[in-house]
């Protein structure tokens, strides 16, 4: 069932954000691991896209340009996927770049506010273990884990986290701004491991489709198989792409599973690849 010469990945993380390799190790990997399509989707950059498209060049891996926008939904979040998008749009860009910036004053504050509580960072070595394009959380808590003031990681999401003693948050785009921006790219929205970020993320489903969600990330390594029944059934229901992927964040990294090792159907590339010229097509024919 999951040949070893048509697998796929549409949910991956590179250094450009918090995974732990770089896009051209990611690709390497990729193609030691026999997959043949693998979407990056770095948390609000296009960085590593370039660098992933040149390492696959002339293999038979095909890179889709991606990024996942992690949305603000009533006192969670909701985190949508951009599939196919156009790594120059400006206004993605624009949105992109805003987000990062709020990242990095929010990482300072953070520093701060751990400051206070007796564990001291400088901003510099948290960017440093950056490297990429994108500042997170887990960048303060392997700086946090670096530095002994926390044993695990799991420990200084407890403190980072969202009801943690350092929790500062950010300015975030709706679920809809992301949406929008993700379609005004030529992408395709599709929303991430729905059964994963809450109720609050289900029942937005329907409204969100009405804005032009275009599909559910359905196979996910901590979707049950009954989530997986639940979300084709509304794949079904709105008429959305059903994909999926491992949230891969580097090997041995506390999120997401090893590369390439859902189960994720051929034919959701094949699907995907349709929608998107179908997408291309009806924009053309609105321009001409
Ligand atoms: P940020 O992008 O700064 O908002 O941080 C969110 C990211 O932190 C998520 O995308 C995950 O990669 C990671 N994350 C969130 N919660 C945890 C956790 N409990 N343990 C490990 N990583 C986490
Ligand atoms: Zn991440
Ligand atoms: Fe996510
Ligand atoms: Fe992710």
């Amino acid at each position: 069932m999951h040949k070893r010469s048509n697998r796929i990945d549409l949910h991956v993380h590179s250094t450009a954000s918090d995974g732990k390799l770089s896009p051209s190790e990611v690709v390497c990997l990729a193609l030691r691991r026999g997959l043949r399509l693998l979407a990056l989707t770095d948390h609000d950059t296009l960085a590593g896209v370039a660098e992933a498209q040149r390492a696959a060049h002339g293999a038979n891996l095909e890179v889709v340009a991606g990024v996942e926008i992690n949305a603000e939904n009533k006192g969670g979040t909701l985190h949508i996927l951009g599939y196919y998008v156009d790594i120059e749009n400006a206004l993605l860009q624009e949105r992109l770049r805003a987000m990062r910036e709020a990242r990095v004053r929010r990482a300072r504050q953070t520093v701060e506010r751990l400051r206070e509580m007796g564990m001291r960072l400088e901003m510099e070595e948290v960017e440093h273990l950056a490297g990429g394009d994108s500042i997170g959380r887990p960048h303060l808590a392997r700086a946090l884990l670096g530095r002994g003031y926390v044993a695990t990681l799991q420990e200084a999401f407890r403190i980072l986290g969202r009801d943690g003693p350092a929790h500062v948050p950010r300015p975030r785009l709706s679920p809809v701004e992301a949406v929008r921006a993700i379609l005004g790219a030529g992408g395709l929205p599709v929303l991430a491991h729905p059964a994963h970020s809450g109720a609050a993320a289900l029942s937005r489903i329907a409204e969100l489709v009405d804005y032009g969600l275009r599909g559910l990330e359905v196979y996910y390594p901590r979707h049950s198989p009954a989530d997986v029944k639940m979300l084709r059934a509304l794949c079904r229901k709105h008429r959305l792409l059903a994909t999926g992927g491992t949230d891969f964040h580097g090997p041995g990294a506390d999120e997401g599973a090893p590369l390439g090792s859902v189960y994720v159907p051929w034919a959701c590339a094949d699907r995907l690849r349709a929608s998107v010229m179908i997408s291309a097509g009806r924009a053309s024919a609105l321009r001409g």
